[in-house]
């Protein structure tokens, strides 16, 4: 143990006078600064104290220690990263981005008085939902509408609702789990309603809910399987067929259809995904879906469909529970508003990730690749297959364009890494020796950060 050093380790007052720190103070609060430098220090102590250190650092490296460890420190926990990966809907990393639109219109009202609950005609209370019903009825062609704060939510309003003490019927092939423990027997557990399974995981035919239909049921169920596909020698009655059997048997449908796609992404190369449109024409009585998926909105749960129904709904003491903020109606009318005047596509981030074609998709990644050439960065551009990802569309995948780099004087490992860990986090992934960005999911605004984190990360 060196006693000598431990004596030698400068004062926390006389690092902060230094000038590294003093010109950090204009953006940095002054008690996370000094608190940085006290945790330096302390970390030195320990080091010498165990042998790692023999010689005193200068000032000035203990200073921009400090000044690191300040700005870290000053980072919030939840903060924007960059992705990488080229999967649209990312769940660990947030879902949708919401559009500049929408993003300017929550701001708006979280900083402001608004009219969320008050209506400047009469001069009196208005009603929350409001703002937002109008336009999805527009845009769904559906009777009436309800948000809450995500589709999980909207899917127990419903069961709880309508069949609590009573019967389900499902198709076993619908029984959904979706990340985070949503699983739909669950669900209904937890509603007091009781699941009546028919067909099998391949095959359910429409007599197959006919028989189960006794005194206690209380509707017809069918969940999108947003998540996974059941192909090969399998099948499921339309829902047109469905609705139409629920009817004669006076029974409402209801469909928990997940994605919550409004336009028809076929144009895009994609196929399968229902439209809520579809199901709305189709004749279902109530539809939920989720706002920050394909709709490319903020987390919110959907709900839509026969006006007795939905009345029945918004009076539920649950619905009081679920109730929505002014940030997410507010986000949610203006992503709305983007596909209501036909320009989702250009405002909407998710469309346009989920739009871009390879042609376009492989400029974007060339001009990355020259921006990093430019800095001294061997980088090449790779065709890469993307996701849509928030289970959505499971079993496709989308052609798309990478940066590729490779870890010069780093392994994969630790590129990866200290991308990850960088002041600027970058998440993107290894593949075939290789670190992959996909450009579909970046942002072109990002592209000088991510060249100045790239050169920072190889150093
Ligand atoms: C995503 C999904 C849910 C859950 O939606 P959240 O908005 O995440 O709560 C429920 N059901 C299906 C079929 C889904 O795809």
């Amino acid at each position: 143990m060196n006693h000598k050093l431990l004596r030698e380790i400068p004062k926390v007052d006389e690092l902060l006078k230094n000038d590294t720190l003093e010109r950090l103070g204009s953006r940095i609060p002054g008690q996370i600064i000094t608190q940085a430098v006290r945790q330096t220090l302390e970390e030195l102590r320990k080091e010498i104290l165990s042998g790692a250190v023999e010689e005193m650092p200068s000032v000035d490296d203990l200073c921009g220690r400090a000044a690191a460890l300040a700005a870290r420190n000053d980072q919030p926990s939840l903060r924007p990263v960059i992705n990488g990966t080229g999967i649209i809907l990312h769940t660990n990393l947030g879902r949708a981005c919401i559009s500049d639109r929408a993003a300017a219109a929550a701001q708006a009202v979280a900083q402001s008085y608004s009219t969320l609950e008050y209506n400047l005609q009469a001069g009196s209370r208005g009603l929350r939902y409001s703002h937002v019903e109008e336009l999805i009825c527009r845009l769904t062609g559906a009777e009436a509408a309800l948000v809450v704060n995500n589709n999980a939510a909207a899917v127990l309003l419903i069961l709880s609702a309508m069949a609590a003490g009573g019967e389900v019927i499902t198709s076993r092939g619908e029984l959904v789990e979706i990340g985070g423990s949503f699983r739909v027997p669950e669900i209904m557990e937890a509603c007091g309603a009781t699941l009546r399974e028919v067909g099998t995981t391949n095959k359910t035919h429409l007599r197959d809910y006919d028989r189960a239909i006794c005194e206690k049921t209380c509707a017809l169920m069918k969940v999108h399987t947003s998540n996974y596909r059941i192909v090969g020698f399998s099948e499921t009655p339309s829902l047109a067929d469905l609705v139409e059997l629920g009817h004669q048997r006076g029974l409402p449908v209801i469909e928990d259809l997940g994605s919550g796609c409004l336009i028809d992404l076929n144009p895009f190369g994609i196929h399968g995904e229902p439209t809520v449109q579809d199901s709305v024409r189709a004749g279902v009585d109530v539809i939920s879906f989720s706002g920050d998926k394909l709709l490319g909105g903020p987390q919110a749960g959907i709900i839509i469909g026969r006006k007795d129904i939905l009345k029945k709904l918004k009076a539920h003491p649950l619905t009081r529970a679920m109730r929505v903020d002014k940030m997410t109606l507010s986000a949610l009318e203006a992503t709305l508003r983007s596909y209501d005047a036909g320009v989702a596509g250009q405002e909407i981030p998710t469309i346009a990730m989920l739009s871009a074609t390879p042609d376009y998709l492989r400029g974007k990644a060339e001009a990355l690749r020259t921006l990093l050439n430019a800095a001294g960065v061997e980088a090449e551009v790779v065709p890469t297959e993307g996701q849509v990802g928030g289970g959505s569309v499971p079993t496709q995948l989308l052609p798309s364009f990478a940066v590729a780099l490779s870890g010069g004087k780093k392994n994969l490992d630790e590129l990866e890494a200290a991308l990850r860990l960088g002041m600027t986090a970058i998440i993107g992934r290894i593949h075939k020796d290789r670190f992959l960005l996909d450009v579909r999911t970046l942002r072109e605004g990002d592209f000088e950060t991510i060249v100045r984190c790239v050169v920072e990360a190889l150093a």
